[in-house]
């Protein structure tokens, strides 16, 4: 037998789109609480590439990243190398080398200002399925389990899935993605001695390298790049 719902919405996963979302739905007027089973001080913090173009923050209606609070760079476009690196094209148009973890600050702080609540160090066990609804999600919090019971629960998971793949395997949307639509990567930032061109970030399409997938080279200013790779995973 359910609970009366306490929020109207509940994010499952508080990175970049269950933020956002957070923000947007707070903001709209609902009551919202974020699940996320990273301490509350690790909020924002994510092994990325840290480049972002500028468009995507007009298509949302986000504030873009600004020098010295969430970005460390301002990129002129994205060069793609052919697997032999002799030839490359230029995508032009301006993006952002990303402090990432200012920028998931930032998504926080609108969505908490928006009234949004975070429920950190609180991991997701497995929604709560009713009949044909889904009613809540049971959490793992650092007093135990708890059920927490809302109108509409968001799975911002990510790769990770975690209330998607625990519906009823009956239910479509509860497939598990077949191993070879994943990447495995690797990400690094590093101080280079040579000096960088900032204005660029780099893509090499490099089968040996990164076979089925590619590697990067992401200057974050003229002495920090953020370099990795994704292969293909299956
Ligand atoms: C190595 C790498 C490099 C990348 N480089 C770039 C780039 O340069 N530019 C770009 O635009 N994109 C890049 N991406 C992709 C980008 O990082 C993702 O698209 C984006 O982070 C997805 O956001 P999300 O909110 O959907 O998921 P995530 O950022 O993965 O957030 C999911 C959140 O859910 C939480 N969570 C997971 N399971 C549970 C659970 N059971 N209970 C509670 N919480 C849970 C996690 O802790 C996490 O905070 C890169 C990704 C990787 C891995």
């Amino acid at each position: 037998m359910s609970g009366a719902p306490k929020y109207d919405v509940l994010v499952a996963g508080g990175g970049v789109a269950g933020l956002f979302l957070a923000y947007l739905t707070a903001r709209a007027g609902f009551t919202v609480a974020i699940v996320e089973m990273k301490s509350e001080e690790k909020v924002g913090e994510k092994v990325c590439g840290d480049a972002v173009g500028e468009h995507h923050f007009r298509e949302v209606g986000l504030e873009p990243p600004r020098l010295g609070l969430d970005a460390v760079g301002v990129f002129e476009g994205v060069r793609v190398y052919s697997p032999s690196k002799r030839y490359f094209v230029t995508a032009r148009g301006k993006g952002y080398a990303l402090d990432r973890k200012a920028f998931g600050r930032r998504l926080l702080k609108i969505a908490a200002d928006a009234g949004a609540e975070l429920l950190a160090s609180h991991a997701v066990v497995k929604p709560i399925v009713e009949g044909e609804w889904v009613k809540g999600l049971r959490v793992r919090g650092p007093e135990g389990l708890k059920d927490l019971y809302s109108r509409v629960v968001v799975d911002a998971t990510g790769a990770a899935a975690a209330v998607r793949t625990r519906l009823p395997s009956q239910w479509w949307v509860a497939y598990r993605a077949p191993l070879e639509d994943f990447n495995a990567a690797y990400r690094v930032i590093a101080e280079v001695e040579e000096e960088q061109d900032p204005r660029y970030a780099l893509i090499y399409l490099d089968a040996e390298t990164a076979p089925g997938g590619y590697w990067w080279w992401f200057p974050k200013g003229r002495d920090v790049v953020n370099g990795g790779l994704g292969v293909k995973a299956g």
